[in-house]
């Protein structure tokens, strides 16, 4: 475990490691994407950034800052589903013929972007209607949401891999571990020897990762309890002797356990908060959400129902809350 290695001295020791940083814009609130490039063998690219121009002049540029140019390319890593993450990756597959991995499991979600974006946004109607949320607000966030899928795209993956699966580099072993939660196929890259972990949006320093209500992958449409599963994964990281973190967004993680148990003790004060509001009287997601966020969770609905929704199913598997569901919107109701 470091204890005082700084953001920049973690980034240095990524770099001496062959592990580089490559901060690419995006259009969306979160800010740049990290990227990271093994200078390896195969030349690997985790992640590569939205669909958009501008993200791939920096990618470009960005890789021949380092002597490479995106042709050089070999493999492809995909963490997980997110736009911001991967809308890149056909343009790059185009351009340097890379072999693209991914979780097994995911692969056929990642190949069918369009009809699973659709299919995304109607299970996200349907949940935010069933929640209380009013039909105007769904349906500005379904043009929302369709205008962003531009920056998204289909990705074949060529290398599909099983949870624990080890990688072999000229240089490296990266093991990769499902850690889903923030999404359903997120994945991390633990390099053992230099207890470095590879995190995408597993684990982020300054934000939660909010953990989306999703579809399961395999395309059922119970939905998953997406904050009940991500803190099962933080456990499993918890327990892993990493020294530093790389994230998705942001800076490097040097202290996993310490910002675990912050994210663990938010969400059981979130939680509680939840329940008290709860016990006052039966409420739906949404006026959960207006009680604890205000106006955001009309600008912000989906997120804010996605954080409500996850506390009360703690609450539901504890026996504390229940749902009143009438056929119309889902109230919570305390258990006596
Ligand atoms: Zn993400």
């Amino acid at each position: 475990m470091s204890d005082g290695l700084t953001p920049e001295a973690a980034l240095e020791q990524a770099a001496l490691a062959g592990i580089h940083r490559l901060a690419i814009p995006t259009p969306f609130a979160v800010g740049r994407v990290n990227c990271y490039l093994l200078d390896d063998e195969p030349l690997t690219l985790v992640d590569t950034g939205p669909n958009s121009g501008k993200a791939l002049d920096e990618l470009q540029r960005a890789l021949g800052e380092r002597g490479h140019s995106i042709d050089d390319l070999e493999l492809v890593i995909v963490t997980h589903q997110h736009i911001d993450h991967l809308g890149l990756v056909e343009i790059v597959v185009e351009h340097s013929g890379a072999e693209v991995a991914a979780l097994g499991i995911a692969a056929e979600r990642l190949a069918n972007f369009d009809e699973d974006a659709e299919a995304d946004d109607r299970f996200a109607v349907e949940l935010m209607l069933r929640n209380g949320i009013p039909e105007e607000v769904t349906a500005a966030l379904r043009s929302v949401s369709r205008s962003f899928r531009g920056w998204g795209s289909h990705v074949a993956v060529t290398r599909p891999l099983a949870d624990g699966e080890e990688m072999e580099f000229g240089d490296r072993a990266l093991r990769a571990l499902h850690r889903p939660g923030h999404s359903p196929s997120d994945t991390v890259f633990w390099d053992e020897r230099r207890q470095i972990l590879i995190a995408a949006d597993h684990l982020l320093p300054h934000i939660s990762s909010n953990p989306l209500i999703s579809r399961p992958l395999d395309g059922s449409s119970e939905r998953t309890q997406a904050l009940v599963t991500y803190i099962e994964s933080m456990k499993k990281t918890r327990e892993m002797p990493i020294e530093i973190v790389l994230p998705g967004h942001g800076d490097p993680v040097t202290d996993h356990v310490a910002l675990i148990d912050e994210r663990l003790a938010m969400h059981e004060r979130r939680k509680e908060k939840i329940h008290t509001l709860i016990a006052e009287r039966p409420r739906s997601g949404y006026e959960l959400a207006q009680a604890i966020w205000g106006n955001v969770a009309v600008t912000q609905a989906f997120l804010t129902l996605s954080e409500v929704i996850g506390h009360a199913d703690l609450l539901l598997n504890e026996g504390r809350v229940r749902e009143a569901d009438d056929g119309g919107v889902v109230r919570y109701e305390a258990v006596a």
